[in-house]
């Protein structure tokens, strides 16, 4: 049997998709022209014609598909690589089962050589599976002391194993794990990023891409207050300033659609403020693509040319 193989991606800041996951559904604005849907309709199309393509295109986008043969891809690539998890779909899905999200998180426990950067547009249930890890990490930890049992080899319970052994209370995740929610305009940050920032995680990032409403970064209106996600601070009525975490990194860019043609028109004034706000906060910014004269043009305003990178992506130090 061949072994499993990594995905190669034109997303600037990976080096690699792993596509654990396939199919997926409408989440909001920023789903109404989805790339993986037009790629997947696109070849379930072929597929049904007749042509040649991976059993995957078999099934409709709409099914969600959970590749248990592509879990192992990341363990046998040695070099260490920028990995982005189920960028063509959404691991939090409704339809992903947490037992299929414990094994993607015991396999990157055992990756210290890879970054993995997981981007989704359900932060709500980011947060309530990873609150969910350290919970039942605690829970098998003390049964097994209990009983004096110690941990095996299955690879959940390998993942477990190296959470207990974390300062669980302090909530330390995964150090080579990044966590990002994509927001579309104010309405979707406001939605997104408290879910986002109050999930335990090493570091944080979001994507606001596809840009088609201004969205403030640092005014995030919720009940509980207004968070400055770029800054690390919320302001809660009647009671100040308080800190929260902040963001690492944000990267920005318009609607791309098929033919490098842009969709959905984006301001250049949104990507100012927010450029201001990040040189401001000392957080690294970086600005994808924008519509040049009716042309999605990818990383030519980024004064080195280069992309600006979190310390996270540093592959140096595990
Ligand atoms: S969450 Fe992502 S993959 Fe899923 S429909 Fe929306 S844009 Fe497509």
């Amino acid at each position: 049997m061949p072994k499993p193989k990594l995905t190669k991606t034109g997303i600037p800041y990976l080096d690699f998709a792993w596509n654990v996951t396939s199919g997926c559904s409408w989440a909001g604005a920023g789903c109404d022209n989805c790339y993986a849907k037009d790629l997947h309709d696109k070849r379930h199309k072929a597929l049904k014609a007749g042509k040649a393509m991976p059993s995957c295109y078999g099934e409709p986008f709409s099914t969600i598909q959970l590749h248990e043969d592509r879990l192992q891809a990341v363990l046998t690539r040695r070099k260490p690589a920028v990995i982005g998890v189920c960028f063509m779909s959404d691991l939090f899905h409704p339809g992903v089962p947490s037992r299929f999200i414990d094994q993607v998180f015991a396999i990157m426990a055992r990756c210290h050589q890879h970054r993995f950067v997981i981007l989704t547009k359900r932060p709500k249930r980011m947060k309530q599976y990873i609150e969910g890890l350290f919970a039942c990490a605690r829970a098998e930890h003390s049964a097994r002391a209990e009983r004096k049992v110690p941990y095996d080899d299955d690879c959940v319970n390998v993942m477990l194993s190296h959470y207990s052994n974390l300062d669980v209370d302090r909530k330390w995740p995964l150090s080579n794990v990044m966590f990002g929610t994509t927001v579309w305009d104010q309405a979707s940050a406001d939605e997104n990023i408290p879910h986002l920032l109050h999930t335990p995680a090493a570091a944080r990032f979001v994507s606001y891409e596809p840009a088609v409403g201004l969205a403030n970064l640092n005014q995030i209106d919720t009940e509980g207050g207004v968070y400055h996600a770029l800054n690390g601070r919320v302001s809660v009525e009647g009671r100040g300033m308080a800190e929260c975490a902040g963001l690492d990194w944000v990267v920005m860019g318009c609607e791309k659609l098929a033919g490098n043609n842009p969709g959905r028109p984006m301001e250049w004034d949104w990507a100012a403020d927010v450029i201001i706000q990040c040189g401001k906060a000392k957080v690294p910014f970086y600005l994808k693509q924008l519509d040049v004269n009716g042309r999605v043009a990818e990383n030519e305003f980024q004064g080195s040319g280069g992309l600006d990178c979190p310390d996270f992506f540093n592959l140096g130090g595990a």
